[in-house]
């Protein structure tokens, strides 16, 4: 994949970039690993300070940000005016919350026979993140800002398509005062993602991405014994049963859906509808998704723009295509527009079978599968019934039925009466092929930490042989 920005509302080439040589690489590798000396070195309180002078250059600057992210991917600029300021205060709250989410943890000296003992959380060198485009500043802070206030330091392998929004993040995190090399971007294809994580100073890796190369990364840091958090795909489930708030359930099934021009992984994408509900709710969904504006993401008017790539809304349509050729009746939408611009617009497709593409795969676009269950027992059925497992929603008045979705959603996350979403309080990741470990919260800033426990004995030497066995 050439490294360029093309705007995705023109398909014009904007801006071409060389891929950084073999040496440059490496060079930047050492530099990230010098800095890591240095950062691991400095207190908590320095380096909150420096996220929160890079959360003030995020709200300052967020305007040309989000133009820039429009530009290189096609999110409409309201999203991308969010996205930014969702940025911030991921910052402002690790820079808040690190020193009680990385404070030593005392443990029961008593019961392992020492004078004292207790967990300490330690950074653990660069850390690679190979990162998608759909959110392309969010989806690098969510790992960047727990990463640097742990002491860690970060190599950035952007998305292809998104050159310019990896540059601005690391003359973001320098301006703000980390030490030279702390964050760096690395202007490289994924062909070059083997070398790099092969490299003994790179210390462990994060992806966040296509279950596809999420297999490569994890092969790779198997060989490579290194530790990698995974955020892959998703075919998240949105179920609606007959005592939900209907008029509510479609309003949020049309954003859920069409967030991101339907490009997130955690957007609604199967809609498993009861049959008591299923005809109420299919008409008032299909009429709020026919309803939506789409064109020009810099215009405040527009609901959905373009998709990121040519090949994206390619894709898309095909799996659309293969659903009617096999049957599939569309309510809305379904035909690929002539004309500038990777445009699709928003479409629901019911009667799908399981032999169909849209049954079981991710469709990254603003196309809605919807499906007619006629039990609760069905309903979990069909919503477990892919390999992903990343994110969930339940739509039920009944509070019984509430607390059977959040036992039975086999998901990482389940949202009842409401839409998926991140915060930086709550842990996020998936279960099965939606990869593994957790980004957000404390947990996610201690999934690069060396979880390291100290044991001192009494002033005389070890007291604990009476009660140690050799491991
Ligand atoms: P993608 O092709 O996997 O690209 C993501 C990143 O991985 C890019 O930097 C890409 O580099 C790199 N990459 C691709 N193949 C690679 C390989 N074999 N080895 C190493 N690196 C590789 O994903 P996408 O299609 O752009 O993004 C959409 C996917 O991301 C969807 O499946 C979506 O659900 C998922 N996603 C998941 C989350 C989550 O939190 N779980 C969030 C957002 C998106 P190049 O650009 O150079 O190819």
């Amino acid at each position: 994949m050439p490294i360029a920005t093309v705007n995705p509302a023109t398909g014009q080439t904007l801006k071409t970039y060389d891929a950084m040589s073999a040496e440059q690489v490496d060079a930047a590798i050492g530099r990230a690993d010098l800095a890591y000396r240095q950062l691991r070195d400095t207190t908590v309180e320095q380096r909150g300070r420096w996220l929160t002078a890079a959360a003030d250059l995020l709200e300052a600057e967020r305007d040309e940000t989000a133009r820039l992210m429009t530009t290189e991917m096609g999110k409409t600029y309201a999203a991308a005016q969010a996205e930014v300021t969702k940025c911030a205060t991921a910052c402002r709250f690790y820079a808040a919350k690190a020193a009680e989410f990385l404070a030593d943890e005392p443990a029961d000296a008593k019961a392992v026979q020492a004078a004292r003992a207790f967990v300490r959380y330690q950074p653990i060198g660069p850390v690679l993140a190979v990162m998608p485009w759909n959110f392309p500043l969010w989806q690098v802070m969510r790992f960047a800002a727990p990463a640097l206030m742990a002491g860690n330091t970060g190599l950035l392998k952007h998305a292809s398509n998104v050159p310019q929004t990896a540059l601005l993040l690391e003359d973001l995190f320098r301006r703000a005062g980390f030490p030279e090399g702390a964050f760096t971007a690395l202007l490289v294809g994924s062909e070059a993602v083997d070398t790099i994580l092969s490299d003994p100073r790179v210390r462990a890796a994060t992806l966040t991405g296509s279950e596809r190369a999420g297999r490569s990364i994890a092969q790779i840091a198997g060989r490579e014994l290194k530790k990698t958090v995974l955020e892959l795909g998703g075919s998240d489930p949105f179920v609606v049963m007959p005592s939900a708030d209907l008029d509510r359930a479609a309003d949020v099934a049309t954003t859920a859906r069409c967030q991101n021009n339907g490009q997130s992984c955690i957007a609604a994408k199967r809609f498993i509808v009861h049959t008591d509900v299923f005809d109420a709710f299919a008409e008032r969904f299909a009429a709020r998704m026919s309803a939506l504006k789409v064109g020009d993401p810099m215009d405040d008017a527009t609901d959905v723009g373009p998709l990121a790539s040519e090949g994206g809304r390619d894709e898309i349509d095909a799996q659309v295509r293969d659903a009617v050729d096999r049957g599939a009746t569309v309510l809305c939408g379904g035909e690929k527009p002539a004309g500038e611009g990777w445009y699709y617009p928003p479409t629901v497709v019911t009667d799908l079978t399981p032999e169909m593409r849209m049954w079981t795969e991710e469709v990254f676009g603003p196309v809605a599968g919807l499906f007619r269950v006629s039990s609760y027992e069905e309903a979990i059925e069909v919503a477990n019934g892919t390999s992903f497992g990343l994110g969930s929603n339940a739509w039920t008045r009944d509070p019984r039925e509430q607390e059977r979705f959040a036992v039975d959603l086999d998901a990482g996350n389940v949202f009842v009466n409401g839409m998926t979403t991140s915060f930086p309080d709550l842990p996020f990741g998936g279960v099965k092929n939606s990869g593994y470990g957790r980004e957000l919260s404390a947990l996610g800033m201690r999934e690069f930490c060396n979880i390291k426990t100290v044991w001192v004995g009494g002033e005389g030497g070890s007291t604990a042989s009476a009660g140690a066995h050799a491991e």
